[in-house]
Order: C-alpha cells, then sequence, then structure tokens
C-alpha cells in the first residue's frame, strides 16, 4: 500500500486519484488544515497530524504501507517570512516524525515534494539539479532541510528516496474532479480566473521592471497532471532500480506574467483588468527549470503542459469551485 501524506491537497489529490486509477492501494493521511475532505475520494483515508505521533504510528500499525509519497507542508512564501515557526515546526518537525515512523515501522521508500525555493536566487538558467541550494525564505530552508535529512538518512539507515523539485505548479485535473483551491489564494493563475469570474477586481502585477523582454517574471508552468505522473514514474524508479535520485520537474519553457494574462484572456474571451504593482518580496526574476535528467532516467515527458492546456483545464475546475 502507498501512503501520500497530505493526500487531500492540491497535488497530492491529482497523484492519488492517478494511483487509484492505476488500480494501487492507496491511503490518504491529512490534518484538512489546507486540504480538503471531498479530495480524499479515492481509497482509505486516514485523519491525522504529523505533529501527533501517536496517530501516525496507529497509521503505520494498522495499515500494510510499503512506501510513502509525502506533500504534506505549508507552502505560502510570505507566510513563511512573517511566521517562520510555523514553516519549521510543520514541515520540518512533521517530516521528521514521518521518516522516524517510517523507519521504526521498516518502511524505506519515499518521494518527497520540494521546490525550485531551494534553489533562491538563480545564478544560471535553466537550472539543472546541481546549480547552488540557497533559499532566500523559510519555505525554501524547510524544504531543503528535509532534503538533506533524506540524504542522511539513505546513508545510515538505506532510505532510498527521489527528491522531486517542483516548479510552477499549474492547471487541473482536465475531469475536473480535483483542483487548485487555496484559501486565502496567491498563484498568478487562479487570481487571473477569479477576475474573469469577477470575484475579485483586478490582477496585481508583481513586478515591471525585471530584466526580462517584458519586465514581468517568468516562470516554468507544469501541469498537475504532469506532476502526478512523475510521482508514479519517480516511485517506480526507486523499486525498479534501488536509486535515490533528485529531479527537477519542470517543461523548460518559461512565460511572463504578461504572457500569462494574455493568454487567459485569449481563451477565455473576458475582460481581466490588470493592475501594476510594485516587486513582490522574493520572485527571483526568471525561473525556468532544465528537467533532462527526469526526461532522462525516469522516461518522464510532459503531456498537458503547453500554457493553454494549463490554462483551460484551470479555467475549467475554476467555474466548478465557483459554484461550491
Ligand atoms: N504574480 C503576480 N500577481 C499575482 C500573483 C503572482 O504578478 O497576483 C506573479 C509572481 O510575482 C510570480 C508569478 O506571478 O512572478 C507566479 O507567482 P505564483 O504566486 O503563481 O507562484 P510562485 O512563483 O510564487 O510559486
Amino acid at each position: 500500500m502507498i501512503l501520500v501524506v497530505g493526500g487531500a491537497g492540491y497535488i497530492g489529490s491529482h497523484v492519488v486519484k492517478q494511483l487509484y486509477k492505476n488500480g494501487q492501494d492507496v491511503i490518504v493521511f491529512d490534518n484538512f488544515k489546507n486540504g480538503h475532505r471531498e479530495f480524499a475520494k479515492w481509497g482509505k483515508c486516514f485523519e491525522g497530524d504529523l505533529n501527533d505521533i501517536h496517530t501516525l504510528n496507529q497509521l503505520f500499525e494498522t495499515n500494510q504501507i510499503n512506501s510513502v509519497i509525502h506533500f504534506a507542508a505549508y507552502a505560502y512564501v510570505n507566510e513563511s517570512v512573517m511566521d517562520p515557526q510555523k514553516y519549521y515546526l510543520n514541515n520540518v518537525m512533521g517530516s521528521l516524525n514521518l521518516l522516524k515512523a517510517m523507519l521504526t515501522h521498516n518502511v524505506k521508500e519515499i518521494v518527497f515534494s520540494s521546490t525550485c525555493a531551494t534553489y533562491g536566487n538563480p545564478t544560471y538558467i535553466p537550472i539543472t539539479e546541481c546549480h547552488i541550494q540557497k533559499p532566500i525564505n523559510p519555505y525554501g530552508w524547510s524544504k531543503l532541510m528535509i532534503e538533506q535529512v533524506i540524504k542522511d538518512y539513505h546513508h545510515a539507515y538505506g532510505l532510498q528516496y527521489a527528491i522531486l523539485r517542483y516548479f510552477n505548479a499549474a492547471g487541473a485535473d482536465i475531469e475536473g474532479e480535483v483542483g487548485e483551491w487555496h484559501e486565502p489564494e496567491t498563484h498568478l493563475i487562479p487570481i487571473i480566473l477569479q477576475v474573469a469570474l469577477e470575484e475579485k477586481d483586478s490582477v496585481q502585477i508583481f513586478g515591471t521592471d525585471y530584466e526580462t523582454p517584458d519586465g514581468t517574471c517568468i516562470r516554468d508552468y507544469i501541469h498537475v497532471m504532469d506532476l502526478a505522473d512523475a510521482h508514479i514514474k519517480a516511485m517506480n524508479y526507486i523499486k525498479g532500480t534501488q536509486q535515490s535520485e533528485v529531479f527537477n520537474l519542470g517543461t523548460g519553457n518559461g512565460f511572463s506574467v504578461n504572457e500569462v494574462i494574455n493568454t487567459a484572456r485569449s481563451i477565455i474571451e473576458k475582460p481581466i483588468r490588470v493592475v501594476e504593482s510594485q516587486r513582490r518580496p522574493g520572485d527571483p526574476a526568471i525561473l525556468i527549470a532544465n528537467s533532462n535528467k527526469a526526461n532522462n532516467l525516469l522516461k518522464w515527458e510532459p503531456q498537458y503542459s503547453d500554457l493553454r492546456t494549463i490554462i483551460s483545464s484551470a479555467w475549467k475546475w475554476q467555474q466548478i469551485l465557483s459554484m461550491k
């Protein structure tokens, strides 16, 4: 059985759906603080918090868990700067507890959600896995710390891992069953869609004076279903090869904030009001992945990550969400 920690969240729920559809035995563990109960509809569900060691041990004692995919984390960069303790207690301590429970119960395979935020300000583009890691916010540090812990446990205890560093997760299940649902929402694409639905007045463009062709930040948007596929391939890779690796997950293509807004306008055909604002602290000008390693070793190729498919699937989902 595969344990998906944080399986009721945005990326986790897409992975759970795909695992379930593949016929895998899957169990979701979530505290439902940011996860959604209605997303935990595939496989088994076990409610609990990673900082509750008793529940965690019960989870492992009452289920035949062979491997773990670990998503559970807080992921708001700004909040992590304002309240780092929240991030270190949850993201770092929670992960340490999970790893302890895994080792105690002899579970030795983990796929861990990491992030391009562990690189900090890139010194070259596209970013490869060996780029220096110098986070510029506590969220990035919390992920980097657990990367290090996992690598140390690999050497000392034989823990097998795949560490996946996502670039900008975006889009939604093309069947519209799950999607991005954050409260509050801070991400560019859902905000654009909320403006199109007249749930918000305007999109703020955070910075128009970056050193990019149109002055707005460039990001590498990767469809959440492609991320889900990468997790499953990474899990199979660990099992098949007994190798532990780090992988970037992106497309290698970057789009500026203006390009994303204009693509959304052309798909949705509704006015999307924008307001030019100050730069958001902690935003590098350009983040683009080199994902050749995942392409080669995992035989992973994004299928849904052209910008139009990303925005169309997110649009379908946002309209469903607006009825909830
Ligand atoms: N962004 C923006 N307005 C918003 C939200 C985001 O201009 O309301 C920009 C942000 O500065 C970044 C890009 O859009 O350059 C993607 O931001 P998002 O928050 O979606 O993801 P992040 O890059 O922070 O993971």
